[in-house]
This record gives C-alpha cells, structure tokens and sequence, in this order.
C-alpha cells in the first residue's frame, strides 16, 4: 500500500484486500490509523513516521507485534494464528508529489513452514540413522553397505569384530584394500567381489553359503545374502551385504547326517550309507569300466560270544572287529557296519578279482588273530561272500543279493571262509524258494505224513516205541527228504506250523493205537531249533495233548544236542517242564556238537541217541569204537538210556550189544514205516534175536 504524509491510503492491491478483508474501495482515502486502530502496533506507525519525515527505511516482523495478526489473519495458504508471519518492509518513496511511504507486507509463513519442516526432517535423519546404527550394530549377523564400486560404506560392528577392524578407518575402501588390516582374509570376509558381480549382473538378489577360515584354525559358516541396487538410471548405486552365522546349524546338521549314517556302535557307515557309496562306486565303475568287489561278513557264532561273555564284552569284540576290517583295506574302500554282526565291505578301482581274494584272506587271517577285551582272550571267525561288478551282476541289488548268496555258502560249508558267487548259487536259492512254496501248500494235505520207526530194546528185543519221522510226497517231484525241506522251513514261520502238524498227528495216531488195542508203545517226535526255542513250545505242546487226549507219556520230544546247549538256562527250563508234564527227554545226533558234561548233567534226560555217523564208520575208524564206548558211559553216568541210530548190520548190532547199548534203531531191524505197517509189524514180530552168531 501507498501511504501519504498523513498515513492515508493511496494505494491498496488485491493482496491487501484478501489479507485484511478490506475492499480497495474502503481502505483508499482512510488513514491507517482509522483502518486498524488500536491494533496499529506503534511501531509500524513510528517506522511509516520514520519514513515520511526521516526517509528512512525499516524492516519489521509480525511477531513484534502480535495485535496486528487478526486483521491478516487470513493469508492465503494458513489458518493457524501463530504460524501466520509477515515481514513488513517500510520504504519512503520522495518525489515530486511529496513524501509518501510504501508498505509492503510479505508473507513468510509458507518459508517458515518450509523450513522448519526440513529442520524436522533433518532431525528425523538424524535419528533414524542413529535407530538404525543401533540396530545394525545390535545384529549378530553381518551387515555391510557399499557403493556401486565396491568400497565399503557402513559396516556393522558384528562385521567389523569379526575380522578384526574395529579400529580400521573402513569407509570407502574396498574388500582388497582392508585386507591388510584385518586378521582374517577379508576378501573371503566380504564373500568376494565376484558374487558382488553377480549380484549386479543378475539385478536381484543373490544367496550361498560361505565358509570362512577364522585364524584360530576354525571355519565359521555364513549364510550370504546380496542384494544389488540400482540409480534411476540403471547404474550402480550399491550393495547390500547381510551374511547371517550358521556354523551351529550347520554342525548339528553335519552331526545328525553323521549320525544318520553311521553306526553309533562302531562309527562304520551304516546299511544307508553304505547303500549310497555302492551306488555311487557302481555309476562311476560303469562311466569308467572299473571293476568293484563287495564282500559281504557274518561272524562265526557271534550269539554265544554274546550269551557266554555278555553283552559288553560282545560289543567290544564288534568294535574291534570294526577297526580290523578298516586295517584290511584301503583308504577309498568302504567298510560299514549293516547291523548285529554282519559288516560289508565295497573294495573299488580293482584291477582282478585276486585282489579281492587277497583282501578277503587278510580279513580272515586278522579275524582269527585273539582278541583281549576286557581281560577275556576271545577267539573270532567269520565268513565271508564276495561279489564282483561287473561279473557277476550290474543292479545294485543284485550284487547285494549275489554276495549275500555267496556268505550263506561260506556259512554252510562250515564257516571261517569266503566263497566267490558263482551263478549255480543263484539256482540253489530258486530251489529252496520253490520248496518252500510248495511246502506251504503241502501242509494240511495227504501229500504230508508220519511214518514210524521201531526201536528196539537190546535185551529183550522188543519193540519199545518208534521214532516218527516226517515224509514227504510231492505230486511232481516224489519224494523229498526231510533233511531238504526240515531246514527251508527253519528260515520261515512255517516250521511251527509244521511241528503242530507233527505233534497232532502223532498225538491222534497214539489216540488211534490205543483205540485199536495196540499196546502203550512211546512215540519220539523231534523238535527243530527254532521250534524249541518259540516261547509257545509248552503251551502248544499242552494244547495238543488237551485237543487230542494222548496220555503225555506216550511221547518222546528229540532235541540236538547242540540246541540244548545253545541256551542252557532256557534249555533246562523248558526241558524240565516237559519232563514235569509226562514227556520223555531224548538228545539226538549225539557226539557231533560240542556237550560239556557239566551242563548235560543238569538235563532230564532220558535217552542219548549216539549219532548215525559213529555207527556208520565204526569199521573203518577204530577211534569211533572208543567214542560210542564212551558215550554209552557217559549216558548211563547221568542215569540215560542210550540209544543208537542206524544200525544196518549184525556186526554194528553186535558191538553195541556187546557194549551195553540199551536201545537201536536201523534199517537192520526195519526202515521207518507208515502208520499201519508199524501197527502190523507190532502184532507179528516176535522179539528180534539179537544175538546171532552169523
Ligand atoms: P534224525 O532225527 O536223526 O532221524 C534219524 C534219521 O536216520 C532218519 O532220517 C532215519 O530215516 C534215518 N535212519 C534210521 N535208520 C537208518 C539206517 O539204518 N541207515 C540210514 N542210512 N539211515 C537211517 P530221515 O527220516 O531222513 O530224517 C532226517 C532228519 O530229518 C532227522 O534226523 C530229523 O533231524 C529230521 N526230521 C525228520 N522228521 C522230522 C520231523 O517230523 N520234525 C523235525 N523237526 N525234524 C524231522
Ligand atoms: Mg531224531
Ligand atoms: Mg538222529
């Protein structure tokens, strides 16, 4: 506004009438006094004065006086009272037409505003990077800044401590650049430029792991994690370095593979490592024309180490074996652990089969060697099957299969051996398959039945009762032997129901004998191993007998000896509660294990059957003479009946009369017999002579 020597207004603008709510027209001519009042501050009135009489020129600023604030208060752009700010500019204009006075009155709220809200901004930087530095800093994982050429900006402190750079002046160096400083290698420390590379290559963010060496000899394993970022114009503006610390996850995950694939025993690989380095040595033997063995070991009569020495001492005997094996081999070869006492080892880059038979006879050489444990000299064997890649099978688990073939044969042909797998292996096992098949469908048919025995009392050449031995007439194939179906199904569960067969029909036949008016005579069924060692032996036995009504006297059960010794505490258990219960005790196949008197004196036993092999050779080996003279002492020193099998001729017969055998049985006297045959042969014979001079 223009104002005159007698503060009235000659000029008014648009401004002053939206700021003051006076129209040009009101204001123009007034004083300004008459305009504002008493809210003229007197200082603006003064610097107006000033102007027109003095020519002097003053600045002034609203907030000196807040009484003239109403009248603008409403300037463009605000409402709020005390964030209106106007600057009033007082200036004298002398000209021709006299003294007068220019105001000008400037708006500066929006100024104001304006930076006072970059002052907060720039207060909140501030506490946004101190947040921020905090945070970073609290991290345990490692956080780093750079710029689009590599060169550290921000660093946290976990990063800094890490590498030993605490004190290093680290902004605007490169990884390379500090690596002088740092006790570790901080190239690796910063995971590499390369990777930076590529993070940028690839616009997005990249993840690995790194593994970085620690002075101290460890590694510490991180987690790396870069993310790329780009100007607007899609140069390089920086880095994102975050490496999160999984050494532990890492080291309890290296710890349960490691556990989940070793045997906690021996620390050998187990079946599922093993499984995998077999597959693995198979693909590259097959890429490269390499030829591979796999034997596969059993320990010799592992169980009674176990039951004889316990438990502790039968693991520290497979510890050792363990640590044998391993010195039997190569480096590269695998030996592991596939569970109880079997082990398996995969010898890789041969170049003949001899070599394999090389390291087979050094396992069994060093097996055979006494271990000490725990002041007990144990004595070890094993048996070993091998089988050769690409011979003898391609598929994985055919070689398994073909080397296991190959044990079985070691095992059979009497144990502390290897045997190479041959094909002919592979057709004995379709054999046993198809027996047992067979088998499973002969039960419950009339292709199954008992025949009978006789055996005869040597002084009075009666007959006393008679062995029942199982048969077998198989519609296709004839007759089977017991011993090649007995065993086969020894492998299965069918032996037990096989043996219930037995038990029945011998029970039902005693049953049908008494019915017929026979006399008493004893029936001697035989027991397999594993029908003797099922804990329901008793209670089936005692069914039977419940089913069927046969007098427990009548029956005879015949274990081997070796069975009964097996397991002696259970044995004299179950011995003596068959014996409780009626039955008659016989040990079979006498001489051929190894009886310790001690124990066989614990026994109820009531008949010793010498085994068929001493009578058989009684001529040719004098020393059978001596054995069966023995045996027949020792039988009835433990009050027993003795008892021999196979008796073929009147000079067998007459030696064993001679030494006091109290019972035989042998084709000399009759070959076993179905059922009605025995029965007749009963009613007919007279009391066989038995001491025949021919
Ligand atoms: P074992 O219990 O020792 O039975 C005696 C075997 O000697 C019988 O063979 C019998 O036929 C045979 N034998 C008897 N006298 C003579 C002889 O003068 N000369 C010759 N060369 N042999 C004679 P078998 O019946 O072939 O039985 C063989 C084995 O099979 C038996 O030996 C027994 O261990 C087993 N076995 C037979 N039947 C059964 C059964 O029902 N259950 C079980 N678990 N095993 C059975
Ligand atoms: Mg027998
Ligand atoms: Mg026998």
């Amino acid at each position: 506004m223009l104002i005159d020597e007698n503060h009235q207004v000659l000029l008014w603008n648009n401004w002053m009438t939206r700021a003051a709510d006076i129209p040009a027209e009101t204001a123009v001519g007034c004083r300004l006094d008459d305009l504002f009042g008493a809210a003229m501050p007197t200082r603006l009135a003064q610097a107006v004065d000033d102007a027109i009489r003095l020519g002097m020129s003053s600045v002034l600023s609203s907030s000196l006086n807040k009484r003239l604030l109403p009248l603008f208060k409403r300037v463009p752009g605000t409402d709020r009272r005390d964030a209106i700010k106007q600057v009033f500019i007082v200036k004298p204009i002398v000209s021709d037409a006299g003294r007068h006075c220019l105001m000008q009155i400037s708006d500066t709220t929006n100024a104001e505003l304006r930076e006072r809200a970059l002052r907060q901004q720039a207060n909140e930087l501030l506490l946004q990077k101190e947040l921020l530095t905090t945070l970073i800093n609290a991290m345990q994982d490692v956080v780093c800044f750079k710029d689009g050429e590599c060169r550290w900006l921000v660093a946290n402190q976990f990063f800094l401590d890490l590498f030993g750079l605490s004190e290093v002046d680290y902004a605007g160096h490169t990884a390379e650049e500090l690596a002088e400083y740092s006790q570790v290698d901080v190239s690796a420390a910063t995971f590499s430029q390369e990777t930076d590379e590529q993070a940028w290559q690839e616009g997005r963010p990249i993840a690995y792991e790194h593994v970085i060496p620690l002075s101290d000899g460890n590694v510490k394993v991180f987690d790396v994690c870069k993310t790329p970022l780009f100007n607007p114009d899609g140069s390089r503006k920086g880095l994102v370095v975050v490496g999160r610390d999984i050494t532990e996850r890492k080291t309890a995950a290296a710890r349960i593979q490691h556990l989940a694939h070793h045997d906690s025993l021996t620390d050998l690989p187990n079946r599922i490592l093993f499984q995998e380095r077999l597959r693995a040595a198979l693909a590259q033997a097959r890429r490269g024309n390499g030829m591979l063995a796999l034997i596969l070991l059993d320990l010799d009569k592992f169980k009674e180490t176990n039951d004889t020495l316990g438990h502790h001492v039968g693991d520290l005997l497979l510890r050792a074996v363990a640590r044998r094996l391993q010195h039997c081999v190569r480096e590269t070869d695998t030996v592991a652990r596939l569970g109880g006492d079997e082990f398996a080892v995969l010898l890789t880059n041969l170049t003949s089969a001899d070599g394999a038979s090389t390291v087979a006879e050094g396992i069994l050489r060093s097996i055979s060697e006494p271990f000490s444990l725990d002041e007990n000299e144990v004595m070890a064997s094993a048996s070993l099957g091998i089988t050769i890649f690409p011979d003898d099978g391609e598929a994985f688990e055919t070689l398994l299969k073909n080397a296991d073939l190959a044990l079985y044969r070691s095992k059979s042909d009497g144990r502390a051996r290897y045997h190479f797998y041959v094909a002919a292996m592979d057709e004995e096992v379709q054999q046993r398959k198809s027996i047992e098949q067979d088998l499973r469908h002969a039960l419950g048919t009339d292709q199954l039945s008992l025949y009978y025995q006789p055996l005869i009392d040597l002084r009075s050449g009666e007959i006393t009762g008679a062995e029942a031995l199982i048969r077998w007439h198989h519609p296709l194939k004839g007759s089977i032997p017991p011993a090649a179906f007995i065993p086969i199904a020894e492998r299965s569960e069918l032996i037990f129901r096989l043996g219930r067969w037995v038990l029945h029909r011998a029970c039902m036949q005693i049953q049908a004998w008494k019915a017929a008016g026979l006399p008493p005579l004893r029936v001697s069924i035989n027991l397999s191993p594993a029908q003797f060692r099922h804990p329901d032996l008793l209670d089936t036995i005692k069914s039977v007998i419940a089913q069927t009504g046969a007098d427990p006297r009548l029956l005879q059960v015949e274990i081997t000896e070796t069975i009964a010794m097996s397991n002696f505490g259970y044995s004299v258990d179950v011995l003596r509660a068959l014996h409780d219960l009626g039955l008659a005790i016989a040990i079979d196949d006498f001489g051929t294990g190894y009886s310790s008197l001690n124990y066989l004196k614990h026994f109820p036993v009531d008949t010793l059957k010498i085994d068929r092999s001493f009578v058989a050779d009684l001529g040719r080996y004098p020393e059978n003479s001596a054995i069966v003279k023995a045996i027949i002492n020792l039988g009835h020193g433990i009050g027993a009946k003795v008892n021999v099998e196979g008796v073929e001729t009147s000079e067998q017969l007459r030696f064993m009369n001679e030494h006091q055998c109290d019972e035989c049985q042998g084709f000399y006297f009759s070959r076993p017999l179905p059922a009605d045959e025995y029965a007749r042969l009963i009613g007919q014979a007279a009391p066989w002579t038995l001491t025949s001079t021919d």
